[in-house]
């Protein structure tokens, strides 16, 4: 558990930051709908499809939801 940094009282929630590549959508796993066993890209409605190479996380992000601290962590 990491707390958050700004207020300190709660722990953030880190989420995989992910790139689609087919309609280059980049964005938190929470805003893609959970779709079976994998998820639905929330711009082109495809279902991400680790098989085939579709997408790839990019980063972290971390979010408290006692202040609305967020923060977005890249790959190096
Ligand atoms: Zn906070
Ligand atoms: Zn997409």
């Amino acid at each position: 558990m990491i707390e958050c940094p700004s207020c300190g009282r709660s722990p953030v929630e880190r989420a995989r930051v992910v790139h689609h590549m087919l309609c280059a959508y980049v964005g938190p796993l929470y805003d893609f709908m959970p779709e079976g066993s994998s998820y639905r890209c929330p711009k082109c409605h495809l279902i991400l499809n680790d098989g085939a190479d579709d997408s790839e996380i990019v980063g972290y992000s971390y979010h408290c939801s006692a202040c609305g601290f967020e923060q977005v962590e890249g790959y190096e």
